[in-house]
């Protein structure tokens, strides 16, 4: 029906559609918002991961480099001056006095020793009487024996005299360049592992000494296992030795845990990796991340709850605002249209008929000596005459655009776009012989209609064809009464009579 199309866009639809939007653009505002936060919490967390590391490496890296460099500088001392003329004669107190600095003496290092070409131990800076020994088979003795130009070599992690230490050498040359020598001392494992202790780290946190050839000198957590292990062949350790500095993220080798390691330096003959687990750089990330989360998730729910309570009232007032107006529209006691929403229907249906030049019916109803009935039978019984009747109409009217109304008292309106006068007088004839058939039980009410027929123009209005239908009705009630008439007027269509139909002058 046409009221039907006029009720289809309404405010509160658009509400609830603006609050479902509403909801999930700000569910959307929401996480993107804390998603951006945690994004660069995360980018934050790693940053500072990284520069702590570095700085916890380039700190070992300071203190290692140092005490090698001043250590070497001990034995490049000792490999410089031992083959010196003027030390040819002099007693082997002062000898000790001049090769050895006091450098060497130092917690965690071995004393500098010297050994012959042969390997066996000639010279020791703590003892004037050092028992014999030959290390000839050592690497750090070999290298130098075999290789002129070995420089500073570092040895793997030894047991040295009795103590876990790494051996550091230099190459002695005779006065004519031939192999003299070793000049050596050990920097004891237990320095590094006090340097490791000195710092603050995280508890799985890693700081590893690799030699540039890729073997593993020391870590920390020490494991023996691993100390002494070639682990040039990792990925990672290659690309390590072989970038200046960088990070990358790789497993601990006993552990397996993931971690960030990090290396400032590779130029120096150790250097130095210091590595952390993941899990410690982002465990302050993930707390927040947790946080923030069951805030957004609280106000996500509570959003929600809140839209699914207005939503609810909207529709309940949506149905409550329907209902009135459908009874704003009804006839209360036939249920058929009320003449209000006839009048708007009709003046609409005849703007369409006008602008798409389409015919428009009209039929009007009149129960006949209804004033009689209700004398005779109470105005109760005329009611349920008049809901009958209505009842008859509504069940004769099934088009869209079709409007059966109650025209006031006992007259009835029907509104028939698109309709011949022909098709028209039949649906009339339909409906006055069903009201004659039911109404045989109902003291043998009966109905007049007058049909009205006209394709709407300018000049004419629809209150003509109201008044067109009221004269044809009217002519009805003259003729007898129980009839159908058709109004025949200038502007009406030709007319075929049907049995029991007249039609009005
Ligand atoms: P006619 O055949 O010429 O139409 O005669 P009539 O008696 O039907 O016409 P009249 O206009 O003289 O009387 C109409 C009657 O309809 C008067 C009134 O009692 C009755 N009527 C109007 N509205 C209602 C209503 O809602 N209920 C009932 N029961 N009767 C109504
Ligand atoms: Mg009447
Ligand atoms: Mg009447």
């Amino acid at each position: 029906m046409a009221w039907v199309r006029s009720m289809a866009k309404r405010p509160w639809q658009i509400s609830v559609k603006l609050l479902v939007v509403s909801l999930i653009v700000t569910v959307l505002g929401f996480s993107a918002v804390c998603a951006s936060v945690l994004i660069s919490m995360r980018h934050s967390a790693q940053e500072l991961a990284h520069q702590t590391l570095e700085n916890v490496a380039a700190t070992v890296d300071a203190d290692v480099s140092r005490t090698i460099e001043l250590y070497d500088h001990s034995l490049q001392v000792v490999a410089k001056n031992i083959s010196l003329q003027e030390l040819a004669g002099v007693s082997k107190p002062m000898l000790q006095m001049l090769l050895f600095d006091r450098t060497a003496t130092a917690s965690h290092f071995g004393p500098l020793q010297v050994f012959d070409a042969e390997g066996r131990l000639r010279l020791d800076a703590s003892t004037l009487d050092p028992a014999p020994d030959v290390f000839a088979r050592e690497e750090f003795f070999s290298i130098h024996r075999n290789h002129a130009h070995a420089g500073l070599y570092l040895s793997g992690p030894i047991i040295f005299h009795g103590i876990p230490s790494i051996v550091l050498s230099r190459r002695l040359q005779t006065g004519d360049g031939h192999f003299g020598g070793v000049v050596a001392g050990a920097i004891r494992l237990s320095y590094f592992q006090d340097l490791f202790a000195r710092l603050r780290l995280a508890d799985d946190d890693i700081i590893a000494l690799v030699r540039r050839d890729g073997m593993l000198i020391t870590r920390r957590p020490l494991d023996p296992e691993l100390v002494g292990k070639d682990i040039s062949h990792i990925p990672t350790v290659e690309r390590m030795l072989t970038t200046p500095s960088g990070w990358f993220s790789g497993k601990g080798l006993d552990d397996g845990v993931s971690r960030m390691f990090v290396w400032t330096d590779n130029s120096r003959s150790l250097v130095v990796v210091v590595g952390r687990s993941w899990q410690t750089i982002f465990g302050l990330w993930r707390q927040e991340a947790i946080r923030l989360g069951a805030i957004l998730l609280t106000l996500v729910v509570f959003v929600a709850a809140v839209t699914v309570v207005l939503i609810r009232e909207i529709d309940r007032r949506a149905r409550a605002e329907r209902r009135l107006e459908e009874l704003s529209i009804t006839d209360p006691l036939t249920g058929l249209t009320n003449r209000r929403r006839f009048d708007s229907a009709i003046d609409e249906e005849w703007r369409r008929a006008q602008r798409s030049r389409s015919p428009i019916a009209l039929l009007m109803i009149d129960a006949d000596h209804f004033k009689q009935f209700n004398d005779t039978h109470g105005h109760q019984a005329g009611d349920q005459i008049l809901i009958g009747i209505a009842l008859c109409i509504a069940d004769s009217v099934h088009r869209v655009g079709d409007c059966a109304a109650r025209y006031g008292g006992e007259e009835f309106a029907v509104l028939l776009p698109g309709l011949t006068a022909l098709d028209a007088l039949t649906v009339a004839e339909a409906i006055r012989i069903k009201v004659e058939r039911w109404s045989v039980d109902q003291a043998g009410v009966t109905i007049s209609i007058g049909i009205a027929h006209l394709t709407p123009n300018a000049s004419v209005h629809w209150s003509d064809l109201v008044a067109a239908a009221d004269k044809a009705l009217y002519a009805a009630k003259e003729g007898g009464r129980n009839v159908c008439v058709v109004a025949s007027c200038k502007e009406l269509s030709r007319v075929t009579e049907l049995p029991a139909t007249r039609e009005a002058v």
